[in-house]
């Protein structure tokens, strides 16, 4: 043994659940952990904008660490730093689908890959890349939230505002963590129609 966790097998560990329950601080908590261990760490996360170069991941408990902005999987390649040892990757969800190969790639190279993100989209589909992560991951973790309306083990994010796109960013009063029971996967019908347009037309008379 030699003190600490780092191997010269690559592997992969994913971290994964709804919003609000945890992943980027799992995340921070593992890579600070390397650190302190004397690994070398590179994180990435992907570009949601314009931003592009030196970012940070923060949680929501304001846990902070530096992170590289990419464009796509195949930056993580282009930027990985020679002796890199560990790899963080957060939001991998929002990454091509190229991610799982690159992260595959440098398992196979000998690199530990953490990787963090959403498992199911706001309607409770599975997010490609990361049920292929789990699939071929070495090490799986689910982190649960608190449902916001009954106190359960939440792991469903339910949207609040009215939209039909997959990936609408934001945190705090747009989306809050459901568990399965009281999770609303179609909520998007009480905002698209007005509400005198959905009151009830009353019923035809019956021709005598
Ligand atoms: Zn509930």
């Amino acid at each position: 043994m030699n003190g600490y966790h780092y191997s010269p097998l690559g592997h992969i560990e994913v971290i994964c659940g709804s919003m609000f329950s945890g992943k980027s601080e799992e995340l921070i908590r593992r890579l600070r952990r390397a650190q302190i261990a004397r690994q070398r760490v590179m994180i990435f996360k992907p570009a949601l904008d314009d931003r592009y170069g030196e970012d940070e991941i923060v949680s929501h408990s304001q846990q902070r660490i530096p992170a590289f902005v990419t464009r796509g999987s195949a930056d993580i390649l282009d930027h990985l730093g020679d002796r890199t040892q560990v790899v963080g990757i957060d939001e991998v969800q929002f990454f091509d689908s190229g991610v799982v190969e690159v992260c595959n790639r440098l398992a196979n190279m000998g690199l530990r890959v953490v990787v963090a993100g959403l498992d199911q989209d706001y309607r409770g589909v599975p997010f490609e890349n990361v049920a292929q992560l789990m699939a071929i991951a070495e090490y799986v973790t689910k982190t649960l939230a608190v449902c916001a309306r009954c106190g359960a083990p939440a792991n469903r994010s339910q949207r609040l505002i009215a939209s039909d796109e997959r990936i609408v960013v934001g945190a705090s009063g747009m989306y809050e963590a459901r568990c399965r029971r009281c999770f609303d996967p179609e909520p998007q019908a009480q905002f698209a129609i007005p509400l005198e347009q959905a009151a009830p037309t009353a019923p035809t008379q019956k021709p005598d």
